[in-house]
């Protein structure tokens, strides 16, 4: 049987490879049903075009393995079936072959597979050029990835092993093409989990870990018991222990990893004692003794200064006081019992916010090369998707942002540089609308009037600032944008689901309701300066590291949280915009975690906000497949007399001669000034096929 023959006789059973293949490639209910069909067979991944979607099976599924790898190998993309591997196999040729920088952009909601898509990258670039003297590297990017996990995922209602940051690690290759290097850059760590968690949701995997390490030797100099429930930062969420998660074994993972990444013993326990010491914070109170608010577990707060490595009294009068300066003069306040308890929480975040951070910092000096030049890299984006939440908040402005930048990129990179390439070569086409999202981008951050802007403003206004005088501030200047919704805009039925404390972005992916509660605070992000002093004078080195004394005697305001996010955003999209992407768009089949079980209307969401339709709708109205003449001429020459042995002339004459001779119609592909290109790939099929039979 042909590929052409055995394409066709399978469709039914188990759908098109690509989504381009399919008849009415504009209805989404075809779309879905292939995708449907194909889950159904246990084939989770399919293509747009070169883009892959992969959907969540929630099993094991076997083609991950050394054999797998194999199949995968040195094969063109249109020749093997959609997989993951294909994708990576295909940007590393191009990195090595090309030497094309690359990138692999994974996107999709909570719960998709994000992260096990990465995994399944590095497993593949681990695996497939077998070199002993690289081995260190690989496993010291596998570990890191671990601790990173550790420190940096949580159980959610959503995914067991949730991750709280966003992630970029590049990859970089000698010219031989062996990894030998890496490097990490991670977005926007929820670090409100370290106070609080949702019901049936965990704080970080670390803190379970280390209190199931088993070693009460260690517990002990830690001031740590075995008891969940003795500390406050943990009880809110899901409590004691979970069968499926082994917490034991696991910190065991966690010490292989700070070893394989030459974390010197005494740093470890600095950072043990650092989680320790937030674990305790957290259980610390307050009561007011002769008018004066004191910490109410004097013995407490002496194991947390121990294990901080600060001064007891200081740490007692930095979480009671303020010293606010004035032009002229300081003035030291005492708090209430409100603020010492904002005070403390603030300080655990940062503490472990920070933490992270220097972590990250740590394992990117593990992973760094001896020489930079002539590095190539391939960086694998691991970052949160577009979220619609009941109710949504900054920490979702601040990610549906991203997603926004991200979708920019995506049209920069794809659409944009179709109709781009189709003019470069001077190729006759229709030219296809799709929704440009820059205007959403300038919404938000735009200079001086931008949302960002405007929230930065309210932030750093000294006097009566508040949540609803940011929200006046946002409704009275964006009203006139299109895509801002503020309640007084909003029409009658759509005023009576919003709060009067909400208003709505109209997003690419869709509509969302932003509730104002709690974004100034967020977007200030104060940690007073008592207890950066106090802290920057500790003598646990990874302490004073993370609270320079340096950043006290600076004058200057501080960036704050959404500033600081775009600014790193556009570091990060500059990085991007200089590499080739590829794109893995993960999809969630269920809610439930329930392996092969394909929730049509849950997939139907996904498809909508990840623009998958969209995405079709410009593959299909273009050319599906394109190749340089020599490569072309190269590969199919013996299918043509006239071309065989050896063709004499301009290769793109022999392409010519070629295809009429294999009989292409003239609407089927196109001759551009260096490509050819064909419209649909059954054409190449059977071109492929016509050449394997030979
Ligand atoms: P989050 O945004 O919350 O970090 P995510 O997109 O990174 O979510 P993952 O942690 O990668 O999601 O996947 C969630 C779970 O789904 C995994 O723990 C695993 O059980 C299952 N899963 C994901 N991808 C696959 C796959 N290819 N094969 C088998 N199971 C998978
Ligand atoms: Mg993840």
């Amino acid at each position: 049987m042909t590929r052409m023959e055995r394409e066709l006789h399978h469709r039914d059973r188990v759908g098109v490879q690509d989504a381009v293949l399919l008849e009415n490639y504009t209805d989404e209910a075809e779309f879905i049903g292939n995708l449907k069909k194909r889950f159904k067979e246990d084939l989770i991944y399919t293509y747009i075009g070169q883009v892959l979607i992969s959907v969540n099976p929630y099993k094991e599924l076997n083609i991950y393995t050394a054999n797998d790898i194999k199949a995968y190998t040195r094969k063109h993309f249109f020749e093997v079936p959609p997989h993951i591997f294909a994708v990576t196999d295909t940007a590393y040729r191009s990195l090595k072959e090309e030497n094309l920088e690359q990138c692999i952009l994974i996107s999709g909601e909570s719960g998709a597979g994000k992260t096990e898509a990465s995994r399944k990258i590095l497993q593949y670039i681990a695996e497939v050029e077998q070199n002993g003297k690289v081995k260190t590297v690989k496993n010291k990017l596998m570990e890191s990835t671990f601790l990173l996990e550790a420190f940096g995922n949580a159980k959610t209602n959503r995914n067991d092993n949730s991750s709280r940051f966003g992630k970029y690690m590049d990859i970089m290759f000698n010219f031989e093409g062996d990894p030998v290097a890496g490097n990490v850059l991670s977005y926007l760590l929820e670090k409100s989990r370290v106070i609080r968690q949702a019901p049936g949701e965990r704080n970080f995997h670390i803190f379970y870990q280390l209190l199931s390490s088993g070693s009460n030797e260690t517990l002990e100099e830690l001031h740590l018991s075995h008891k969940l429930e003795g500390y406050y930062y943990l009880t809110d969420g899901e409590k004691g222990k979970l069968k499926y998660i082994d917490d034991h074994g696991d910190f065991k993972k966690v010490k292989t990893s700070l070893d394989t990444l030459e974390f010197p013993e005494d740093r470890q326990k600095e950072i043990f004692s650092i989680l320790a010491a937030i674990l305790n914070l957290g259980n610390i109170n307050f009561h007011t003794i002769n008018e004066k608010l004191k910490v109410r577990q004097l013995e407490l707060l002496e194991t947390v200064s121990q294990l901080f490595g600060c001064n007891p009294e200081s740490l007692h009068n930095a979480l009671t006081h303020r010293t606010v300066e004035t032009t002229r003069d300081t003035v030291k306040t005492p708090l209430d019992y409100d603020q010492a308890t904002y005070a403390r929480d603030a300080l655990a975040k940062a503490a472990y916010d920070r933490l992270f951070s220097w972590l990250v910092q740590f394992i990117n000096r593990a992973l760094s090369p001896n020489d930079y030049r002539k590095l190539l890299s391939m960086g694998i984006l691991d970052i949160y998707g577009f979220e619609i939440f009941d109710k949504n908040s900054f920490e979702q402005l601040c990610i549906n942002f991203c997603n926004e930048k991200l979708q920019q990129l995506f049209i920069e990179l794809t659409l944009k540089s179709e109709q781009q390439e189709y003019e470069n070569e001077g190729i006759v086409w229709h030219k296809v609308d799709y929704f440009d999202n820059k205007i959403i981008c300038d919404l938000i951050e735009e200079r001086h009037k931008g949302m960002i802007s405007l929230m930065d403003e309210e932030c750093l206004r000294p006097g009566d600032s508040s949540d609803l005088t940011l929200l006046a501030k946002l409704d009275k200047r964006l009203d006139s944008h299109s895509h801002y919704i503020s309640h007084k805009k909003a029409d009658s039925k759509m005023q009576k689901i919003m709060g009067r404390d909400e208003f709505c972005l109209i997003h690419y992916a869709g509509s969302v309701t932003y509730n104002i509660q709690g974004f100034l605070e967020k977007n200030q992000d104060l940690l007073y300066r008592d207890l950066r002093e106090v802290m920057s004078n500790s003598t646990n080195t990874i302490i004073s590291e993370i609270f320079p004394a340096a950043e006290l005697k600076s004058k200057k305001m501080p960036d704050t949280a959404i500033t600081k996010f775009r600014n790193s955003l556009n570091v990060l999209l500059t990085i991007l915009t200089e590499k080739q992407p590829s794109y893995i768009r993960c999809i969630k089949s269920n809610d439930n975690k329930a392996p092969g079980y394909f929730d049509d209307q849950l997939v139907q969401h996904q498809v909508q906000y990840l623009g998958l339709m969209e995405n079709l709708r410009v593959r299909r109205a273009g050319f599906a497949y394109r190749r340089i003449y020599e490569k072309f001429l190269n590969r199919y020459k013996s299918l043509c007399k006239n071309t065989w042995p050896n063709y004499r002339g301009d290769p793109k004459d022999g392409v010519h001669e070629l295809v009429k001779s294999l009989g292409y119609s003239s609407e089927e592909y196109g001759l551009g000034k260096t490509k050819i290109f064909i419209k649909h790939p059954q054409t190449l099929f059977k071109t492929e096929d016509a050449f394997q039979a030979k």
